[in-house]
């Protein structure tokens, strides 16, 4: 067998991590995974449920009952809940505080940790998140950071919202971003903090092709 590979890609919402990351395992022949899809889905179950993404104890209660798993499909991580793969349901603006929300409850975390480190000890991947690097992925051979303006960021996620046939408006994008930026970021457990030994890459101006271009340099750099 070849040698496992994994690659961590970790940042704020918007900063174009899961397009770098498409772009690299497809390049590589990795398999892609979209850790944020694990959380939403999370957030989606406790949704359907009808607590409030806060209500902690009934979600620390319902997580044995959550049957989420994660399918390698075509390349990629599909997350399925109930068997069954979760849809864009986990992408409207009220999913991504769901997710957010549950992801600062330290056993949401610890739930859905295996899972992940179980992917990346049997797959080369690439993997998105917020403690990719630092926390589910310590020993990924590259380690990259990813950080862009938040108007840059909340403007590249108000158009995949609109390609997707969502009503939200760009200032209601920004104004969730910056909360969302703010919960992840500043939580106690696993915040979205750089590794030491991460690269970080700010893509405020460049475009997803020039910004695989830059990635692929520093991977091939560290895996020659
Ligand atoms: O990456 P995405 O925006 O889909 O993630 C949704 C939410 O899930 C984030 O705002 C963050 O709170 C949480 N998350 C996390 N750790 C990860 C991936 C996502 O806490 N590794």
């Amino acid at each position: 067998m070849s040698k496992i590979i994994n690659i961590a890609i970790d940042g704020p919402s918007g900063s174009g991590k899961s397009t770098l990351a498409s772009a690299i395992a497809k390049h590589y022949g990795f398999i892609y995974i979209d850790t944020g899809a694990l959380y939403r889905t999370v957030g989606l179950y406790i949704q359907r449920k009808g607590f409030a993404s806060d209500d902690v104890e009934n979600i620390v209660a319902a997580l044995p009952h959550i049957d989420i798993d994660m399918r390698l499909e075509g390349g990629k991580g599909v997350v399925t809940l109930d068997g069954v793969p979760v849809s864009d349901e986990i992408r409207t603006p009220k999913s991504s505080m769901y997710a957010s929300d549950v992801s600062k409850i330290p056993q949401v975390r610890a739930f859905l940790l295996d899972l992940q480190r179980d992917i990346a000890k049997r797959n080369s991947t690439v993997m998105d998140g917020r403690d990719i690097g630092t926390v589910i992925l310590p020993d990924a051979q590259v380690k990259l950071f990813l950080v862009a303006d938040d108007t840059v960021r909340a403007k590249r996620r108000y158009i995949e919202l609109l390609e997707k046939g969502q009503s939200v408006t760009e200032e209601e994008v920004l104004a969730d971003m910056r909360r969302r930026d703010k919960n992840d970021s500043g939580r106690e457990i696993a915040p979205a903090v750089a590794a030491e030994d991460a690269i970080l890459f700010d893509n405020s101006a460049l475009s997803p092709e020039e910004t695989f271009a830059k990635a692929k340099e520093i991977i091939d750099g560290v895996l020659a």
